[in-house]
């Protein structure tokens, strides 16, 4: 069954907060959910959204980074060096403000991968991302699709350190840190990735399309030998701004889940 509109607005609670759903954590291999049509396995409303066959997922193109040497270095990193070498950066100009570059959170075996943008004032503090409000929000979107930070899910920035005052990365800054997002997917190995907003989807996808324009279009972050599907949708922080397209990320992340229950059958 499919919601109308008004229906699927009055379900999310169109507040400032996405509505909470009382949480069930989903444990590697078992979420078995139809692309297409939800299941109602959690409460959640069945929502009707375009399934994405992972076989009609097409490859992105993959940016050089700056510097090849450095980034054949950072091809060879482990967890440990890898936190290490992005705590350490000094590759670009974001590293003269910040008070602490942010690695990235999240259980190292997730299935799940969530690319921001770059830490905003509470990140740089507490060093860790979406822990502001834009975070609160992340975790109410992750909770509405039974997932948990922490849990099967890792949550990462296309760029590692603070911009000044909060503004959009720059191309050299997101290039710069390129080589280590690129060496978080390599170790994670996660099935599918949820690009949140334009600098996400930059720096992954290497395109200048809008948000909406690629919403719902299947495309594959390729690297060697490593392919996974992606799904684009809004940055919390927008969402914040903008609640009225809190109903097209909601449709996102339907997809994203339906995605991930097909990837996990095959
Ligand atoms: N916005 C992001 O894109 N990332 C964060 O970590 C926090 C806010």
């Amino acid at each position: 069954m499919s919601l109308t509109r008004l229906e699927l607005l009055d379900e999310m609670g169109l507040s400032p907060q996405w509505k909470l759903r009382e949480s069930t954590s989903v444990r590697r291999g078992e979420a078995k959910v139809k692309a297409g049509v939800q299941a109602n396995v959690t409460g959640m409303p069945a929502v009707e959204v375009a399934p994405i066959e992972p076989s009609a997922l097409r490859p992105a193109m993959v940016v050089s980074p700056p510097d090849a040497d450095r980034a054949q270095q950072i091809a060879q990193m482990g967890w440990g060096d890898l936190d290490q070498s992005i705590t350490a950066c000094r590759a670009c100009a974001l590293c003269e403000q910040r008070k602490q570059a942010v690695p990235g959170i999240g259980d190292q075996n997730a299935d799940w991968l969530f690319i921001g943008e770059g830490p905003g004032a509470e990140e740089d503090e507490r060093g860790e991302p979406f822990v502001g409000q834009a975070g609160k929000l992340l975790d109410a979107m992750l909770s509405a699709i039974d997932l948990k930070r922490g849990e099967d899910v890792y949550i990462a920035n296309a760029v590692k350190c603070r911009p000044p005052g909060n503004r959009t990365p720059e191309a050299p800054e997101v290039a710069a840190c390129l080589p280590y997002l690129k060496r978080q997917m390599a170790l994670l190995q996660p099935r599918l990735i949820v690009l949140l907003g334009k600098a996400a989807v930059h720096a992954v996808l290497s395109v200048d399309s809008s948000l909406a324009s690629l919403r719902g279009k299947p495309s594959t972050f390729v690297n060697g030998e490593q392919s996974v599907p992606i799904i684009v949708t809004y940055h919390p922080a927008y969402l914040l701004r903008t609640l009225p397209d809190k109903s097209k990320a909601w449709e996102d992340l339907c997809r994203a889940r339906a995605l991930m229950g097909s990837l996990k059958a095959d």
